[in-house]
């Protein structure tokens, strides 16, 4: 067991080096997976968390999960605008949320269960729909793998009990909690998401006063008693600084939402 474990810090060492640039020296820099193959095996990957998850019976937050990521998508690039984006929430106590370059966004009930509105469901998803925007869960990915091991990688998903490739892969597409090697992107590509994800919300018609207000509430708790979701995305302090000197251009932004008829509401979504 230690052996496995051992190797696992390995292989995830020498795949977080590559995937963070971490390395300077002149090795040519990896191919990227093509944008198909991604979302093959990012689908791939949602359908064996599907299978092997179980799926939240609430109607309602399926629902109002299926509107808000809709409302944000819509603020995507135009080949991303048109994906047909599938929506999950687990019924899963831990607090994640995650979202696969093959258009699908997943959120457990406990992720949900700490969040208090609308404008705090989309800063949380927007956020994980920005690490796909600017690409980084595909340059992630292809930093250690080829599209061919990635296939091979993903079909063999066991959780935490998997093989090492399999878990090392999930991990780098965002799933790492469910495999138990929860993984950090850089603390740039965490500044950048940020910003996107809130640009993200406030073009879609979210209020920014509200967005501060969520992660005014994630920057009050205590580092022990803190989510490691949150720990994940870097000091929530530095994020708090980030929103707030961003506050002016998001409050444009919202303005112009709103004044182009945009107040998303998904509380009584049914669709
Ligand atoms: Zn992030």
């Amino acid at each position: 067991m230690q052996i496995v474990q051992r190797l696992s810090v390995l292989i995830l060492a020498a795949a977080l080096l590559q995937a963070c640039g971490g390395d300077r020296s002149e090795r040519p820099k990896p191919a990227m997976i093509s944008s198909g193959d991604m979302a093959d095996i990012a689908r791939t990957a949602f359908e064996q968390l599907k299978s092997k998850s179980t799926i939240s019976t609430d109607f309602e937050s399926q629902s109002r999960l299926r509107c808000v990521v809709g409302v944000l998508a819509a603020e995507l690039p135009e080949e991303a605008r048109d994906w047909d984006w599938q929506t999950l929430v687990f019924d899963d106590p831990a607090i994640d949320a995650f979202a696969l370059p093959g258009a699908a966004v997943g959120i457990n009930s406990g992720m949900l269960a700490l969040i208090d509105d609308e404008a705090g469901l989309a800063a949380v998803l927007g956020h994980d729909l920005a690490h796909l925007q600017l690409g980084h869960v595909a340059a992630r990915v292809s930093g250690a793998f080829t599209a061919d091991t990635a296939i091979a990688a993903v079909q063999t998903y066991r959780g935490a009990q998997g093989p090492q490739q399999s878990r090392t892969l999930y991990a780098l597409l965002g799933l790492g909690s469910r495999v138990g090697l929860p993984l950090a992107y850089s603390s740039a590509d965490e500044s950048a998401a940020f910003r996107a994800g809130l640009e993200l919300s406030a073009r879609a018609g979210h209020d920014p006063a509200q967005m501060l207000a969520w992660w005014q509430k994630l920057a009050a708790t205590s580092a022990d008693s803190r989510p490691a979701w949150v720990s994940l995305h870097g000091d929530p302090t530095t994020r708090l600084t980030e929103l707030r000197a961003a506050m002016p251009e998001l409050t444009t932004l919202f303005a112009a939402a709103q004044a182009g008829g945009k107040r998303p509401d998904c509380r009584s979504s049914s669709g």
